[in-house]
């Protein structure tokens, strides 16, 4: 933890790569660990154009429950500590595979999206953006009358541009890349890591495994090590 304190101060530009263990300890499940969603619930039959074209009960119901498991949940002292260094020019910007918006309602302000928000409900059919409550009682786009959906990248689905090519280039030229709470295993956003030629860092619950392709592993919870990072600062 001293380390990567060390490196944050010595570095021009730090990147921080962020997953669903980023959002464990604000009570979002994640998808992969023990305690995660698709364990019950496989993720390719529902996260899928397929699923919202063919089985849109499926798909309405998945994404529901993960707007229930929402409610209530604040960012926690490990995303109040990225957005104060932000602030404190200790961090350039956060990449992001969550869809829970919680980095921004910590105060970061420098944020790429990788795969969307679940708060930009729009309809598949013509796009035009309508509001959660509309999705959630499971009406029909007032414009067109096709089918709302959540605005995350759904398998198959290519990434938003713009965010993608903010992260990469932001990554390419980093110094220092923090890489929290992500399995990386889901393409082509764990491939980011590979793309630097600065310090790596993998900050994870589960971090067998990763020691060859990173400088520093730490195994533990996101927002302890923050922490203790934060108070080597
Ligand atoms: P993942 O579920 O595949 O992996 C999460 C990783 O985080 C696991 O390796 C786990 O060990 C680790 N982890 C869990 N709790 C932790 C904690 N407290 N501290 C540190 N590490 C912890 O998630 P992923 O790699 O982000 O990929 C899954 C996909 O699911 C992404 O596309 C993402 O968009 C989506 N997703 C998003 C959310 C969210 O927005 N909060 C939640 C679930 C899934």
């Amino acid at each position: 933890m001293e380390q990567v304190a060390k490196w944050l101060q010595q570095s021009k530009k730090t990147v921080v790569l962020t997953g669903a263990g980023m959002s464990t300890e604000s009570g979002i499940p994640d998808f992969r660990s023990k305690s995660g969603w698709w364990r019950n619930i496989d993720p390719a039959t529902v996260a899928t154009v397929e699923a919202l074209t063919n089985d849109y009960d499926l798909f309405h119901a998945f994404y529901s429950a993960r707007f229930a498991a929402l409610n209530g949940c604040e960012p926690h002292a490990g995303h109040s500590i990225l957005a104060d260094w932000e602030q404190r020019g200790l961090i350039a910007r956060v990449a992001t595979q969550n869809v829970d918006g919680l980095h921004k309602a910590a105060g970061s302000q420098n944020i790429d999206e990788l795969h969307g928000s679940l708060h930009r409900v729009r309809c598949q059919q013509c796009g035009k953006q309508a509001t959660t409550e509309q999705f959630l009682a499971k009406e029909p786009c007032p414009n067109c009358g096709g089918r709302l959906r959540p605005g995350i990248v759904l398998f198959g689905e290519t990434l938003p541009q713009n965010a993608w090519n903010q992260a990469l280039y932001t990554i390419e030229t980093a110094d220092v890349v923090l890489v929290i709470g992500t399995s990386l295993q889901v393409y082509p956003v764990n491939q980011l890591p590979k793309m630097t030629g600065g310090k790596l860092v993998y900050i994870n619950q589960e971090a067998a495994g990763y020691e060859k392709e990173f400088d520093l592993v730490i195994q533990g919870s996101a927002k302890e090590i923050l922490q203790q990072v934060n108070s080597y600062l």
